[in-house]
């Protein structure tokens, strides 16, 4: 077989010699690119790390800012309490919420009890709850593709509740009843493309003029990376994506490669659940919410004696800046690092483009004490107005 329209990249070695007793020593494998953190989840990551280091422990977030369990612990570690009721959350205490995006009385509920509240919802989950909103108030009933008590499909339903239908499947669409308002079809961002289409083809032959946008809600990271899967995986003997059970985006990469035919497909939460049995050319991809230090340390497991092969199918330069609020917080430090005259070089620039999430998870690891024990000085406490005009933020200087 061919890899002829394929783009293979150099060599990558990511072989850690000290682990080569514990290997599964595979031939070859082959690498999908993209993969790995999506620009939403970047964005999330950096936003999250930004309320860590500019309010005093304990930061609230309602729902895991990401569905990969390495991501929560992390910032666990660093004094984030994860909540999946917003009430939960103590007054005057500051809260994100996560990038899943939330329903309107839990964003209301979050101004309201919350001393400063960022939305890190991504912009792309952002368009699928305006066009719900947008199509209710002009009278459709709503047709939505979406996952059974996932958090995007739950904050999206809530923006219209009345008129939303959600369905998962092609027998969901064919349970229906019959609408006589105008219809649309809208879809959560994460499903994999053939579920959609199924589910879409099934709708069409049941509505009339069923109106749906001129681009699906599919997202791009999602729709990128179960085509790169796809590349590579009639090349593959096995094929191991990397993410969390609750990531619908890694199921959905799940799906795709179980449909191209593989013999063996396999979803892992991290290297040691890698199997030991592998052999020939293995496929990896990690889900849009799983770090790339998992996928190194996945290789480092299959160990291939013959190297690691990245297959990029197209470059991501989607980038989406931190929520505005938060960007005037991260400002408003700056110019008190300045009164102070604090040396605003040495900061963490955690906003920086040039500063992916990966670089800024591990920062955090390594920086932490020395951010929280050593270096932290607080410079005044209502520093920042809060939102809503509850108790004043706690914010401490970055340097
Ligand atoms: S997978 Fe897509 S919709 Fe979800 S956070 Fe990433 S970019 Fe946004």
């Amino acid at each position: 077989m061919s890899l002829l329209f394929l783009d293979i990249e150099a060599d990558i070695s990511f072989i850690d010699t000290k682990l080569l007793l514990e290997v599964v020593m595979v031939d070859s494998v082959l690498l999908a690119a993209p993969r790995s953190f999506c620009a939403g989840v970047e964005m999330a990551i950096k936003a999250l790390a930004w309320m860590v280091q500019a309010f005093e422990p304990p930061v609230y977030c309602y729902h895991e800012i990401v569905h990969n369990k390495i991501v929560v612990e992390r910032f666990e570690n660093i004094g984030v309490v994860f909540v999946n009721d917003i009430d939960e959350v103590p007054e005057g205490m500051p809260i994100m919420l996560s990038a899943h995006g939330s329903a309107p009385e839990v964003i209301a509920t979050a101004e309201e009890r919350g001393s400063y509240l960022v939305d890190a919802v991504c912009p792309l989950v952002t368009k699928v709850h305006h066009e719900v909103k947008t199509r209710a108030n002009k009278g459709y009933q709503i047709i939505y593709v979406g996952h059974e008590n996932h958090e995007e499909a739950v904050g999206t339903m809530a923006v219209a509740p009345e008129v939303i239908h959600r369905v998962d499947s092609v027998e969901d669409v064919e349970a229906l009843p019959s609408f006589s308002e105008p219809v649309a079809i809208l879809t959560q961002t994460t499903l994999s493309q053939s579920d959609w289409e199924g589910v879409l083809s099934a709708a069409e032959d049941k509505v009339e003029n069923l109106w749906q946008p001129s681009r699906s809600d599919l997202c791009f990271a999602t729709t990128n990376r179960q085509s790169a899967l796809i590349n590579i995986a009639p090349y593959c003997d096995a094929i191991i994506v990397i993410g969390s059970a609750n990531s619908s985006n890694t199921c959905s990469l799940v799906a795709r490669a179980e449909e191209t035919g593989c013999p063996r497909v396999y979803r892992v939460n991290n290297a040691e659940e890698v199997p030991n049995d592998l052999h020939g050319t293995i496929g990896v991809t990690a889900g849009a919410s799983a770090p790339e230090e998992q996928v190194r340390a996945v290789i480092d497991t299959l160990a291939p004696t013959q190297g690691v092969k990245e297959v990029r199918l197209n470059n991501e330069t989607v980038y989406f800046p931190l929520p505005r609020n938060l960007r005037a917080l991260v400002n408003a430090i700056d110019s008190i690092g300045v009164t102070f005259g604090l040396d605003y070089d040495c900061r963490p620039r955690l906003n920086d483009r040039t500063m992916d999430a990966s670089q800024v998870l591990s920062f955090l690891d390594e920086e932490d004490s020395n951010l929280v024990d050593e270096q932290r000085e607080e410079v005044r406490e209502d520093a920042i107005s809060p939102r809503n005009g509850s108790s004043p933020a706690k914010v401490r200087a970055l340097i």
